[in-house]
């Protein structure tokens, strides 16, 4: 059960980039870069992975002119390059133009249609973005030829072919046949407006296997560029397998959600105010009062925490944060876990489970604690709200959750009902019933481990009063549901097995 395969590898025709090799790649090349930033927990990452296929090998002879490349920002190696990036949420796509300056951090792609021929067309719009002055190396003239200047071409004699695709002026066609053919010699495209020309439409793909046909067209030599770095073969670390009982919950898993909340995920986060700031405060605040068992998971909250709210500060530099967590803590003994270590949590390939099931435990584990403690959140100002512990959750998932389109479930889902729950108890039960919800939509996926699949839970082997059957049809005991969720979550059944 080590490591398997992450979500790209060196079998797809793209370019794996890391901390190491993105500056290099991009920085000065030759060609232009388009590199989707992406997460390996993030579950719209994995379905959309397939996507992210199917365009780089549509594009793969345009790499001359535009290179396809994919970084990892899960990959602990990466962290710090993703957060100089501004990498927030996943999957993040940018593009660096040709020729770029080390420090240029890129273009973010905010449009929403991410299907392969949007993209296309996406890589297409940044070619025609270039200057004379900065145009790629390899990439042959996109604009339309003036009739004045088709004309001669007619007739005239050549040891190439020269093929005129005459279109409207908003297709895309030509120039992505004139892109398909950069890899080949003995044909050169070119375009023209049907406004001077009488043409019959085709897609891109009927004109380059007409021209392929036309031709013994020979493939260029694939020469990698001046500023273009090969590809590293992608390390994989193995990970140990760490052995654990499910029916427990282990603080090693906790520990790691916070060490990558605080670190990677907020990190991303050059400065905290306004609402930021406040929901930010208001889940350390949470964290600190209800995180179980003391210990300095709990110093560290209820410092950071101190600290925040004796701030008189409206923006706080999140390096302050980290400065705080990283060494201030070290000096008292205070800290936190400076590693990932899943146990629960871990899957069993790299990139399955991890962060986005820490998630959810931490915040099953609060309702928990909330339920049995009901005077925890006194004079915190969260006390006035009839579900505090959902209401952080929701404000802390839809602004710093780095899977975007889980946020947007979640806040539909919140939207729906999360204003019917009353007291501590349906809290508990509203993140039990909307994470099995979540569970039901996500089976089968791709981000489903088939190890850990997604099913209703607690499994009956779990809790089996827990499951009932009227008229024939499965229903859930509430009461017992209830009475097991406290004790799964509960203080009593955390692990620290694997803890630091
Ligand atoms: P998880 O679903 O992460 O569960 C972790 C652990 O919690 C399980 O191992 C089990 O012990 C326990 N558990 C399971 N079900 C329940 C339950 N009903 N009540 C209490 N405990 C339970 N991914 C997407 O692809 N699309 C989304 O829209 C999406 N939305 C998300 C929203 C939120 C708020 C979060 C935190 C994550 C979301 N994810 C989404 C990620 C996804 O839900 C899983 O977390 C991820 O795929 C990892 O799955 P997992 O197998 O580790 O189990």
């Amino acid at each position: 059960l080590g490591a398997a395969a992450r979500l790209y590898t060196d079998e797809d025709p793209l370019v794996i980039l890391s901390s190491s090799t993105l500056k290099p790649t991009v920085s000065n090349s030759s060609s232009a870069w388009l590199i989707q930033f992406y997460s390996s927990w993030c579950g719209h990452c994995i379905q959309y992975s397939s996507t992210w296929k199917t365009l780089a090998q549509d594009v793969k002879d345009w790499q001359q002119a535009i290179g396809v490349a994919v970084l990892d920002c899960a990959q602990e190696e990466n962290f710090d390059v993703c957060k100089e990036y501004s990498i927030k949420f996943y999957p993040t796509f940018k593009y660096f133009r040709a020729h770029s300056s080390p420090t240029d951090v890129g273009t973010t792609y905010r449009g929403a249609d991410r299907q392969v021929q949007a993209v296309r067309q996406l890589m297409v719009n940044i070619l025609q973005n270039h200057t004379r002055l900065d145009w790629p190396n390899h990439c042959p003239p996109l604009d339309p030829l003036s009739s004045e200047k088709l004309l001669p071409l007619l007739g005239q004699r050549s040891d190439v072919f020269t093929a005129i695709v005459v279109e409207e002026p908003d297709s895309y066609v030509g120039r992505e046949v004139i892109l398909d053919l950069l890899q080949y010699s003995g044909v050169q495209v070119k375009r023209a407006l049907s406004t001077d020309l009488l043409y019959c439409e085709r897609t891109h793909t009927q004109f380059c296997c007409y021209l392929m046909s036309l031709l013994v067209i020979r493939q260029k030599g694939k020469r990698l560029l001046s500023g273009q770095v090969e590809a590293l073969p992608h390390k994989q670390s193995p990970e140990i397998w760490r052995e654990f009982d499910r029916s427990k919950v282990y603080t090693a898993d906790l520990e790691s959600a916070l060490h990558y909340l605080l670190r990677v995920e907020l990190a991303t986060h050059s400065t905290l105010e306004g609402e930021e700031l406040k929901v930010f405060k208001d889940f350390v605040t949470l964290v600190s009062k209800l995180y179980p068992g003391g210990g300095s998971v709990v110093k560290l909250m209820e410092t950071l925490s101190d600290w925040l709210l004796s701030l008189p500060l409206q923006r706080i530099p999140y390096q302050a944060v980290l400065d705080l967590v990283n060494n201030k803590m070290r000096i008292s003994g205070v800290h936190l876990g400076a590693e990932l270590r899943w146990v629960g949590c871990q899957g069993s390939k790299v990139g399955l489970r991890g962060y986005p099931c820490s998630l959810w435990t931490l915040f099953h584990v609060l309702t928990v604690q909330h339920d049995a403690m009901p005077t925890a959140l006194e004079n915190t100002g969260l006390e006035g709200e009839t579900a505090p512990v959902l209401q952080v959750m929701r404000r802390y998932i839809r602004t710093f959750f780095g899977c975007e389109q889980c946020g947007r479930h979640f806040e539909q889902a919140a939207a729906a009902s999360m204003d019917r729950v009353l007291d501590r108890e349906q809290q508990v039960l509203w993140l039990w019933n909307q994470h099995n919800m979540v569970n039901y939509r996500l089976a089968g996926s791709l981000s489903d481990d088939p190890l850990f699949p997604k099913a209703p839970w607690p499994s009956p082997s779990l809790c089996a009063s827990c499951h009932e059957e009227k008229s024939g049809v499965h229903v859930w005991n509430q009461d017992n549901v209830l009475r097991f969720l406290r004790h799964h979550y509960g203080a009593s059944n955390l692990s620290p097995t694997y803890s630091l």
